[in-house]
């Protein structure tokens, strides 16, 4: 079995590299070579486009930022769709418009090329791991068929229903997600600003109900100032952009995503897009005067 992987990013270098562990044999391609050279150096072989991926592959993984990048990279020139062989099957790894993975689908069906949706959470250290949670959409049969591969990337893989109900699951994700962040950040500026130390309120507070993941993943980041990506503000405003317009086409109001959306295009109007969205704690520390960590 052949693999291609396109996007070789904070999330899709790890994850290439664990199926090269794997023992998989892989060709890869992103834009910028000083991430082929690092995934070739641990035994994948460089590919020169999308195209030149494809045609060297049975199935094509893409770990892409966003939309426009999947349909560019699957349907444009010198893309997948080019160099595929009838058959052919392809994961979009990446967190895109529900909307866009139908149309997309939609184009490969007609090449004869087999298309799911099947994006992950966990972050750079479960891409590391190997232990991301995977949520998938499309033919069940092609779902079943990738699974052996997607094992070597995420720790659980789930079925959510037919093409782009894998990118729907995944902007339920990124909602709590952000909307927990701000909270958390809220709530440790009102402890802040109340004269109780946010550490201590973290240290009291997370076996109970409030404590999470995110809680846990994002207070030490919070306390020591440390905003390295991670996941960068700039993608959580995609996708939380790619939630309202899903949102409103289906008629399902998000007041909270929509002001917590207004939170990140602050800081990302403040020049903090690349932080990581841990960050919100800026935007608390702006309009309160008050930071919360170092
Ligand atoms: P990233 O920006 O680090 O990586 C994206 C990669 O795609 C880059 O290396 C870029 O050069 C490459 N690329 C862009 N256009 C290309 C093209 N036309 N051809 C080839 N390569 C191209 O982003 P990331 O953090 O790795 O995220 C990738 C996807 O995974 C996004 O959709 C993101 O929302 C999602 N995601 C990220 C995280 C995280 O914690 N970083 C977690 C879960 C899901």
């Amino acid at each position: 079995m052949k693999i291609g992987f396109i996007g070789l990013g904070i999330m899709g270098k790890p994850m290439a590299k664990n199926l090269l562990k794997a023992g998989y044999e892989l060709t890869v391609f992103d834009i910028v070579k000083e991430n082929v050279d690092d995934v070739v150096a641990a035994g994948a072989k460089a590919g020169t486009s999308a195209k030149d991926v494809s045609a060297v592959s049975d199935v094509v993984i893409t770990m892409l930022p966003n939309s426009p990048h999947v349909k560019a990279v699957v349907c444009g020139a010198g893309g997948v769709l080019e160099g595929a062989k009838p058959g052919l099957i392809l994961v979009d790894m990446s967190s895109i418009a529900p909307l866009a993975s139908v149309e997309v689908e939609k184009i490969c069906a007609e090449k004869g090329v087999k298309m799911i949706d099947a994006p992950v959470s966990g972050g750079e250290p479960k891409a590391i791991d190997g232990t991301l949670a995977i949520m998938a959409g499309g033919d069940t049969t092609v779902v079943e068929s990738v699974k052996p591969i997607l094992s070597h990337m995420g720790s659980s893989v789930v079925y959510c229903g037919k093409i782009g109900a894998g990118n729907t699951t995944k902007l339920a994700n990124q909602i709590v997600v952000a909307i927990h962040i701000a909270a958390v950040a809220e709530a440790y500026t009102l402890a802040k600003k109340a004269g109780v130390d946010p550490v201590l309120v973290f240290e009291a507070i997370k076996g109970g109900l409030a404590g999470s993941t995110v809680m846990n993943a994002k207070s030490p980041m919070i306390f020591d100032g440390n905003f390295k990506p991670g996941f960068k503000i700039d993608l959580h405003i995609k996708d939380l952009g790619n939630a309202l317009d899903t949102g409103h086409g289906v008629g399902s109001p998000l007041p909270l995503t929509a002001s917590v959306m207004e939170m990140l295009q602050t800081l990302h109007a403040d020049g903090c897009g690349q932080d990581d969205h841990s960050a919100l704690a800026k935007y608390y520390a702006k309009v309160s005067g008050t930071k919360i960590g170092k």
